[in-house]
C-alpha cells in the first residue's frame, strides 16, 4: 500500500502542497482530480523521489519514498509516467521503452520477457517497434510512455495526465489500456483534469484544491458530488 501522510512541499516562499494525505491500495486505480497548479505534478515528483518535502512523508509497503533518492523509488516499486511524455522523439519506440528499465539493466531476459508482456499490452507498439517515438501518432507516444514506465516492472504506476492533448476518441483508448494495465496487477495513482474519463476507470478518488486534499470517496461518491459534478463534470 502507497501512504502519502501529512505531505508538504514548498518552493522557497510559495507552498504548493498543505499536508496532503492520500492511500493507494493494491490493486486500485485512484484518481487525483484538480485544475492546473493544484499540486498533482508537485505530489508525483515527491512520490518519485525528484523532489523533498518540507513536512510529512510517503511510504510505499513501510518504507520511506521521499528520501530525494528517485532510483530508490523505482527499485521499491514506484514508477512515473511523466506529464508530456517526455520520450526521445529520434530513437526507435522498443529503444525509448528499453530506457525504462534502468534499474534492471543487468537482467537481459527478464526485461526481454516484459517487452514482449508491454507489446501485448499494446499491440500496435510492437508494429511500430522500429519506428522513431516522434513519429507516432499522440495516443500511440502515450502509450510508449506508459511503456517506459512499465519496463521498471512497477507495483505502483503514476500516470500524470495521460490524457493531455489527446483527441476524445484515443483518451478512451488510452484510459481503456490504464485498466489494462491495472488488471495486470499494477496500482494506479492517475492525476487528471479529464474527470469524466478518469472516474470512468477509477476506484477511488481525490479532489486537490490549492494544494489540499479537498474532496475524497469512491468513483460514484464522487460522480454524485454536487462539487464535482459542477466544477470538474460540467453538470
Ligand atoms: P499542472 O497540471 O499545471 O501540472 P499541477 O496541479 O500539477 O498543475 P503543480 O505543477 O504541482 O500543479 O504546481 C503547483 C503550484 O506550485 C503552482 O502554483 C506552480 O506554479 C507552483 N510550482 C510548481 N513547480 C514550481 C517550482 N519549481 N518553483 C516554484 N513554483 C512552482
Amino acid at each position: 500500500m502507497l501512504e502519502v501522510r501529512n505531505l508538504s512541499v514548498r518552493y522557497g516562499a510559495y507552498t504548493a502542497l498543505h499536508g496532503v494525505n492520500l492511500t493507494v491500495n493494491s490493486g486500485e486505480i485512484v484518481v487525483l482530480l484538480g485544475a492546473n497548479g493544484a499540486g498533482k505534478s508537485s505530489l508525483f515528483r515527491t512520490l518519485s523521489g525528484l523532489q523533498r518535502p518540507s513536512g510529512g512523508d510517503a511510504v510505499y509497503n513501510g518504507e520511506t519514498l521521499t528520501l530525494g533518492r528517485p532510483e530508490r523509488c523505482v527499485t521499491l516499486g514506484v514508477a512515473q509516467c511523466p506529464e508530456g511524455r517526455m520520450l526521445f522523439p529520434q530513437l526507435s519506440v522498443e529503444k525509448n521503452l528499453r530506457l525504462g528499465a534502468f534499474t534492471h539493466r543487468r537482467d537481459a531476459a527478464g526485461n526481454d520477457a516484459e517487452l514482449e508482456r508491454i507489446y501485448t499490452l499494446f499491440p500496435i507498439l510492437r508494429d511500430k517497434r522500429a519506428d522513431p517515438a516522434g513519429s507516432l501518432s499522440g495516443g500511440q507516444q502515450q502509450m510508449v510512455a506508459i511503456g517506459r514506465a512499465l519496463m521498471a516492472r512497477p507495483k505502483v504506476l503514476l500516470l500524470d495526465e495521460p490524457s493531455l492533448g489527446l483527441a476524445p476518441l484515443v483518451v478512451d483508448q488510452v484510459f481503456e489500456a490504464v485498466q489494462r494495465v491495472n488488471q495486470a496487477g499494477v496500482s494506479v495513482l492517475l492525476a487528471e483534469q479529464n474527470a469524466f474519463a478518469a472516474l470512468g476507470i477509477a476506484h477511488r478518488a481525490y479532489v486537490m484544491e490549492g494544494g489540499h486534499v479537498t474532496i475524497e470517496g469512491s468513483r460514484d461518491e464522487l460522480l454524485h458530488d454536487d462539487r464535482v459534478r459542477s466544477a470538474y463534470l460540467g453538470v
